[in-house]
């Protein structure tokens, strides 16, 4: 089965004409209180695929934790390894202007208490798992634990970028990022092979997505997947470098699609599907989730139609 080990937040989403400056008060149109953080949003689109998914996270003794988890129980997510705490369930602020910019604040909560000693209560749990799925926005010791503890294939979506030890990312199998993260990790390997063994990694010199991903396994990832917005996603391991397309849809709300991509490649992947197989199927669950507002809520279920690649 799948196992996430990953941040469950509750989504405050506020819809306005425009976002307010700095000292500004302005009224809002309406307030959603969605379930959000990308652990819950990835075991929630390997759930609803049909992989038996377990979250590893925490949430608080407030009343944000209900909405948080909503999501997880409709889909039917074992929510045994996910600890309630004192204090404060993960909380995302986003307001939505009418242009559609998102502008966010991310209040971590007990989240941040998913460290190593949160996670090795759970050895057993993400040592049994076919896939183990991590993100960045947990911390970095926890994440660090939980690639230690899993015994299955590790996917690393570092997601954002935080600093973790060079270890998780030599697991990681894939590393799943999108342009912009894929860069920072290549320039953090390239840093760490510098002052290491001198290992003549050849640098993103031309900086296009084919040479970032070469890069990274040059550096010793064992595979990469770069999701690429509208354009899809790079799969690269070993000699192979294969572009995967995705359908073309309207997007209507991109928030959460590439957790959708996420839950759907680990889903693949615990049913024995190759790497881009995982991934074709992966980028057309990124699609239809952009279809429709929020992020959980987006994503298909078994009995969806998924959108289809034409030439
Ligand atoms: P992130 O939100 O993490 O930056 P991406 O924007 O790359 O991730 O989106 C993840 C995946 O979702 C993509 O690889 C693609 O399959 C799908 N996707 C995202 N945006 C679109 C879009 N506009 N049209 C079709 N598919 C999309």
């Amino acid at each position: 089965r799948v196992v996430v080990v990953g941040s469950t937040n509750a989504d405050l989403l506020a819809r306005v004409a425009a976002h307010p400056a700095p000292g500004e008060t302005i009224l809002g149109e309406r307030l959603d209180v969605l379930p959000g953080g990308k652990g819950a949003n990835q075991a929630v689109a390997a759930a609803r695929l049909g992989s038996p998914t377990a979250l590893v996270g925490a949430v608080g003794d407030d009343a944000f934790a209900e909405p948080a988890l909503a999501g997880l129980r409709e889909a039917g997510v074992d929510l045994s390894a996910l600890a309630v705490r004192t204090g404060r369930t993960g909380v995302a602020l986003v307001s939505v202007s009418a242009d559609g910019e998102n502008s966010i604040v991310v209040i971590p909560g007990v989240n941040a208490t998913v460290d190593a000693d949160a996670v090795r209560a759970h050895h057993d749990v993400i040592g049994r798992a076919a896939v183990v799925v991590l993100q960045g926005e947990i911390p970095r010791a926890g994440i660090e634990e939980a690639a230690r503890a899993a015994r299955g294939r590790l996917v690393v979506n570092l997601a954002p970028v935080i600093d973790v030890d060079t270890e998780v990312l030599l697991a990681a199998d894939p590393l799943v990022v999108n342009e912009h993260e894929a860069a920072l990790v290549a320039h953090a390997l390239g840093a760490a092979d510098g002052s290491g063994n001198g290992a003549a990694a050849p640098a993103a010199e031309d900086g296009s997505d084919e040479a970032v991903v070469t890069a990274l396994l040059a550096r010793g990832v064992p595979s990469v997947v770069m999701t690429l917005g509208a354009r899809g996603a790079l799969v690269g391991a070993g000699d192979l470098l294969e572009q995967v397309p995705t359908p073309r849809v309207d997007a209507v709300d991109t928030t959460g699609a590439g957790d959708a991509f996420v839950g759907a490649l680990a889903h693949g992947l615990a049913g024995g599907d190759d790497l881009v197989t995982a991934a074709r199927l992966a980028a057309r669950v990124g699609a239809y989730a952009v279809r429709s507002v929020g992020a959980q809520s987006s994503y298909p279920g078994l009995g969806d139609e998924l959108p289809e690649v034409t030439a």
